[in-house]
């Protein structure tokens, strides 16, 4: 049930707005207008059509846990945090993204449960880490 620690994320201009939503509370991926899709990791370009510049559009937050493992092992750099969750969250309307899942004990965990992005600790000027989400209040596996 841990969160993972801040660490420094390498953030490109393509991915500015993907961060900067993140430390807002804010899912921001970017979009491409051709396709009417998004585009994930975050380009200036659509690789499908190869159109651009992309746009950015601002997700409800909301998704869905595609699948799940509980680390162990982990990199160094989140050696306190074990056991954590990872997860891969397929966002309403964008991409399937991984991420930190929290606020739910392991043995309640089921694919296919409702998340919510969790807001930023420490507010839009706190330090940025990567998206932690959490069970949708009313939908929570464990209520
Ligand atoms: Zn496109």
């Amino acid at each position: 049930m841990s969160t993972l620690p801040k660490v420094a994320v390498d953030v490109t201009p393509e991915s500015r707005a993907f961060w900067d939503g993140l430390a807002r509370g804010e899912l921001v991926v970017t979009w491409c207008e051709a396709c009417d899709g998004h585009v994930w990791p975050p380009r200036d370009r659509c690789p499908a059509c190869l159109a651009g510049p992309t746009t950015t559009r601002v997700l409800s937050g909301e998704g869905t846990l595609y699948s799940y493992t509980v680390v162990h092992r982990p990199d160094p750099a989140f050696a306190e945090a074990v056991p954590y969750v990872l997860g891969y969250v397929s966002l309403d309307g964008g991409p399937t993204i991984m991420a930190n899942v929290a606020g739910v004990p392991f043995d309640r965990l089921e694919v296919g449960m409702r998340l919510r992005l969790r807001a930023p600790e420490g507010g839009a000027d706190g330090p940025v880490g990567g998206a932690v989400f959490e069970p949708v209040p009313g939908e929570d596996a464990t209520a």
